[in-house]
Parts: structure tokens; C-alpha cells; sequence
């Protein structure tokens, strides 16, 4: 969580800097700060909150030095005040610092820097951090190279550190210099002209520079105006490789939509069309993917599948079992990474590792991917953001390529990890025994996902007014079967989510096994009801919620036709193939979580606690 910006230039830091932090709030919004160094001294300003407070609160401060750094905060250590935001000062003001991450030995580091005469302001682990430089950079030998003292007092005191650390650092004695290194957190360096950024986003550096460095684990950048290097955690030098980012700033943006999550959901058939363009075989029968560096032989010879995700992706990950087991016939386990990185659970050998994340930077499914990597697995990563650090360590993957996904609330990138999951199942069918037609009629139904989703979203001013009705409940229960019981699980995590209503998702048979008990007419249930052999059950089931007098909104698949006064609410989606009813049935409770939360007047883009990348442990 958490999002850095750092510039060094010819304009006014601050300014950018805040436009960089806008970009970022999604990351984490307890609140905001930036600090320059100028005339010789570092000017901070910070507030709890929103970015547009710390804007006022900097006009105050007259922040027009050249050189800064800003952060938005999602607090770990300590609460949500103006002391405990970022930057930090240094109690010898000599160093300001940013940080994204915990440094988990920070008491042993205080107690020693207490002893040292260093004094604390906040209560959090990065003033500590902050104050360690400092006391590294009074020590060191001040002589000719003032670069290589600055660089040191950083390497040195991370040498020290324990935990995750994404951090930026000015030194009072270094104008137009700033040291920048990582662990565990992200970290892209912007190489402008005549200026260099760093930032946790690309969105944060997009405006101003479209060549970034994806700056690695145990590397350390130092930045100037004209250039820039990196050495590693131990000395080493680096060669930086410089790669262009490929959208542009308008993909960043809002444009006319209220909320990012609006935006979103109605991008979602140009996302799917991105998701798939280029990875069908040329005979229409197959799925393609150019970055799985494994052999089609390899393939053959897998036992066993596991998925490793959180939230969110975790759900599409279930999706994916679903169909992978059900066309490649290949068995698949899905498990949560917070959990898996520690449950030492026994392993098979011809096991192959897939990592789902949006980002490719959630930390719980990184140290996932570390663990099964150690174990001597391979690991395949499914991710958005470009050069992500999943997507580095892994041995290969695939890139939804959807653009940038701003909202907190997954849409795009959920619905285009379905397709990829679909494309997935295809392709390991095709290498084992799925005929030619079979894969043909799959590819045709893939290929007809956007329009089926463009006609699902046509629904959303049906489905704003069943909101309007349905706002006022709190609580509320979603039921699918077979691969819509992972699109039940995430229908309640979003309706959670964005407007703090209480839900949950079950498999629907399995209502009858206890959450029954909550039906009454104050708990609505959402059920999904597609043709084919499950129906008669799933009426069954919806008939004990009526008999409990639990309102239902049914949504269908187009030809359903549901015993009269069943539903209260019926919302209809295309009847399609089942390998993309999962993407087809996300649309309408996208839409109603979203509506639900408007009519609450809930924050959709930035819910309470909640960060979008989750890069804390
Ligand atoms: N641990 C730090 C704090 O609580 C940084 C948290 C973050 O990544 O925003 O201030």
C-alpha cells in the first residue's frame, strides 16, 4: 500500500508531486505529505486524509524548491494523524524520508538510536528508518564524494533493516539528489529530460516521462537532474535497462465517468478485447501465449495445477479451476498465498505454480511465489501492471494488458483474469485431449465475450433503480453453483467492499446448511439462474428462501422463465457458453454493488481501510 513520489528537476517539485499523489490515492488515503528542500532547509507539509487537504495545507507552506518527495499513507504503525504521516524528518534534521512497507525490527533499532540522542515525533516504523540514515550519514567520513556518503548512510542502514521497504530520501546536504532503493515494495524510477522521477505507479510518472527503470529488490538508485545510477544492496553495480510504457495519461484518467469504477465496468469489452487480441492459433482452434517459457512437452507432463491469489484474483482463480478441470481435465487447487506461504502443505512433483495478481505486487502472493520457487516449482505469473515484481520473479506468465485499473474495487482486470483463465483452459485441453471442433466452438465463444458483456451492461439504469430499492438492507447473501460459486463469493466481496453492506457468497445448495438462518425480509439473496441441468435445483433453492420470506433478485440467463412471484427483482443476461457465463454474470452484480454504494453515498474509488495494491503483510 502506499504511494511515493519523488522529483528532482527544473520545475516546482511540489506541484508535481501532488499530481503524482492524486494518482496515486488509490494506494492508500490515511493521509498525505510532501517536502522539499529549500533554501537549505527541508519544508514539510502533511495532513490526515485526502490529497486535496495536504493541497491547501502546501499552499500555506510555499513550497518552491525543485527537489521533493510526497506520499500518501496506509497506515501500519501508528494511527492516522499528522505526526505519524509521511515525510519524515530526521531529529537531527539532516534527512527526510518516505516510505512504503514495515520495518518489522524497529523497536531494537529505536532503543539504540534512543540511547544515540536521536528523538521521535510519531509513533511509526519509518521515522525510525529515518533516523538510522541520518545517524549513518553523520558518520560517515563527509570528504571530496558528498554522492557516495549520501548513497552509503542509505546502503548501511538498510543493511540494518528487516521487513519491506519501498523508500525515497533527500539529505540536507545533497540539493537535486535523491536516493531511492526497494524490498518487497514497488518502485519505477521516471528518466525525463533534465529531470528524474521515481514513483510506487507508473500513473504517477506518465505525465512527465514515458521511460521508466523498474528498479529490483536489493537494488538502490541514486537520482540527479541529468542522470542517474544503481548499485545493489551490497556495492554491486547495476546496468540499468530503460523500457517505454506503452499508454498514455488519458488511460489514467476519469474522464466524464464519476468514479473510476464506473469508468471501469464499462471499459470492460475493449479490456477483454485487448486481453485476447493476438493469442489465438492461426487454425481458430487454440490459445496462444508468447511468455510462457515452457515447452508444450512440459505441459503434457504436469500432474497437478496449483493457483496462488488473494481476494479478488483468488475468485477468478476458482473460476479457472473450474474449467481447467473441466476441459484439460487436469486437477487443480486453488489456495489462498497469505496462507500457503506457511502451511508447508505437501507437494507433488509435476506440480506447476501459477500466481494471479493484478498488480504483481500483493505481497502475500509474492512470498507465495518465493516459497513454491524454493521448493524447486515453477512458477507462471497472471498480471496487469507490466514489469511487476511477480511478473519479474516468475519463470514466465501471461499480461492481461487492460490498461490501468484505478478504482480499489476490481472490474476490468477481474473479468479480463476469467478470459485468461478460459484461454488457459483451452490451451492445456488442446495439448491433451480436446478435439479440433471442440477447440473451434471454444475460440468462437471466447472471441464473442466483449459483445456479450456490451449487451450486459445495457442493463445498468434496470439495475441502478433495483439498487435504489435495494440500498437500505444490510445484509445480503449471493448463491451460485459450479463456476458461478466463485462469481457468488465475488458479488458479496464487492458489495463488502465499496458500500460497507454486509455479504456473503455460498455454493446455493449449501444455503440450506446454515445460512438459511439468516433469511428473513430484512436479507436479500441474489441468485444466479442459467440454463442447463443445474436450473430445476437452483429454483428448488430459491423456493426455501421465498418460503422464508427472503426478497430475491434472480439474475437469468435470457429464455429462463421462472415460476411467477418467485424473483422480486429478475435482471436478464445473454445466454452464452459456459466457459464465459462467469465474465457475463460479473457484469450486473459490478453494477449493483457500484449503484448500491452511490445511493449510500459511499466513497466507490476509495472505501474505508481498503488499498488497492495490498503490499503489507
Ligand atoms: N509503515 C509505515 C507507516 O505506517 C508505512 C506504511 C505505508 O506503506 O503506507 O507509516
Amino acid at each position: 500500500m502506499c504511494g511515493i513520489v519523488g522529483y528532482v528537476g527544473k520545475q516546482k517539485a511540489a506541484p508535481l508531486i501532488i499530481e503524482g499523489l492524486k494518482r496515486l490515492e488509490y494506494r492508500g488515503y490515511d493521509s498525505a505529505g510532501v517536502a522539499v528542500l529549500q533554501d537549505g532547509k527541508f519544508v514539510v507539509a502533511k495532513k490526515t486524509g485526502r490529497v486535496a487537504n495536504l493541497e491547501q495545507e502546501a499552499t500555506r507552506h510555499r513550497l518552491n524548491g525543485t527537489h521533493g518527495i510526497g506520499h500518501t499513507r496506509w497506515a501500519t504503525h501508528g494511527g492516522v494523524t499528522d505526526a505519524n504521516a509521511h515525510p519524515h524528518v530526521s531529529s537531527d534534521g539532516k534527512i527526510a524520508l518516505i516510505h512504503n512497507g514495515v520495518i518489522e525490527n524497529y523497536v531494537a533499532m529505536k532503543k539504540f538510536l534512543l540511547e544515540k540522542g536521536y528523538t521521535f515525533k510519531s509513533e511509526t516504523d519509518t521515522e525510525v528508518l529515518c533516523n538510522l540514515i541520518a545517524y549513518h550519514y553523520a558518520k560517515e567520513p563527509a570528504g571530496a564524494n558528498g554522492d557516495s556518503r549520501f548513497v552509503e548512510s542509505v546502503r548501511k542502514s538498510l543493511r540494518h533493516a528487516e521487513g519491506t521497504y519501498g523508500i525515497v530520501v533527500m539529505a540536507i546536504d545533497a540539493p537535486g539528489e535523491l536516493v531511492t532503493a526497494r524490498k518487497g515494495s514497488p518502485l519505477i524510477l521516471g528518466i525525463g529530460d533534465g529531470e528524474s522521477l521515481v514513483a510506487s505507479d507508473v500513473s504517477a510518472l506518465i505525465s512527465r516521462t514515458q521511460n521508466v527503470v523498474y528498479l529490483k529488490d536489493g537494488e538502490i538508485a541514486h537520482l540527479r537532474e541529468q542522470n542517474f545510477s544503481i548499485t545493489t544492496l551490497s556495492s554491486g553495480a547495476v546496468s540499468p535497462v530503460v523500457d517505454k510504457v506503452t499508454w498514455s495519461i488519458k488511460d489514467a484518467e476519469r474522464g466524464d465517468h464519476a468514479h473510476f469504477m464506473e469508468k471501469e465496468i464499462f471499459e470492460q469489452p475493449v479490456a477483454l478485447e485487448n486481453a485476447m487480441r493476438g493469442r489465438f492459433s492461426e487454425d481458430g482452434s487454440t490459445a496462444n501465449f508468447g511468455g510462457l517459457n515452457i515447452t508444450a512437452n512440459e505441459l503434457r507432463s504436469i500432474d497437478r495445477l496449483v493457483f496462488l491469489a488473494c481476494g479478488t484474483a483468488l475468485h477468478a482463480c476458482m473460476v479457472t479451476e473450474h474449467l481447467i478441470e473441466r476441459f484439460a481435465r487436469i486437477p487443480v487447487e486453488c489456495d489462498y498465498a497469505s496462507e500457503f506461504r506457511y502451511r508447508n502443505s505437501p507437494l507433488f512433483h509435476n506440480t506447476l505454480f501459477f500466481a494471479m495478481s493484478q498488480s504483481g505486487e500483493t505481497i502475500d502472493t509474492l512470498a507465495a511465489v518465493r516459497e513454491a520457487k524454493r521448493k524447486g516449482y515453477k512458477v507462471l505469473a497472471i498480471n496487469n501492471v507490466v514489469g511487476s515484481t511477480i511478473a519479474r520473479e516468475a519463470d514466465g506468465g501471461i499480461y492481461q494488458h487492460v490498461g490501468p485499473e484505478v478504482g480499489v474495487a476490481s472490474t476490468k482486470a477481474f473479468t479480463s483474469q476469467l478470459l485468461i483463465g478460459a484461454m488457459l483452459a483451452l490451451y492445456l485441453a488442446r495439448l491433451r485431449d480436446m478435439s479440433f471442433s471442440d477447440g473451434t466452438q471454444l475460440v468462437q465463444a471466447l472471441k464473442a465475450a466483449p459483445d456479450l458483456v456490451r449487451t450486459a451492461l445495457k442493463e445498468a439504469p434496470r439495475i441502478r433503480e433495483i439498487a435504489k430499492r435495494y440500498a437500505h438492507y444490510t445484509d445480503m447473501l449471493f448463491l451460485g453453483r459450479l463456476s458461478l460459486f466463485p462469481i457468488a463469493l465475488e458479488g458479496a466481496l464487492k458489495l463488502k467492499e465499496i458500500s460497507y453492506i454486509h455479504a456473503e457468497g455460498y455454493p446455493a445448495a449449501e444455503m440450506k446448511h446454515g445460512p438459511i438462518a439468516l433469511i428473513s425480509e430484512k436479507c436479500p439473496s441474489v441468485f444466479f439462474v442459467p440454463k442447463g441441468e443445474m436450473l430445476n435445483k437452483i429454483v428448488s433453492s430459491m423456493q426455501e428462501i421465498k418460503a422464508r420470506k427472503g426478497p430475491i433478485i434472480a439474475v437469468v440467463t435470457d429464455g429462463v422463465e421462472l415460476p411467477p412471484a418467485l424473483a422480486d427483482e429478475v435482471i436478464t443476461i445473454p445466454d452464452c457458453h459456459e466457459a464465459v457465463l462467469p465474465i457475463v454474470a460479473s457484469i450486473p452484480v459490478q453494477l449493483l454493488s457500484y449503484y448500491i454504494a452511490v445511493e449510500r453515498g459511499c466513497d466507490v474509488d476509495k472505501p474505508r481501510n481498503l488499498a488497492k495494491s495490498v503490499t503489507v503483510e
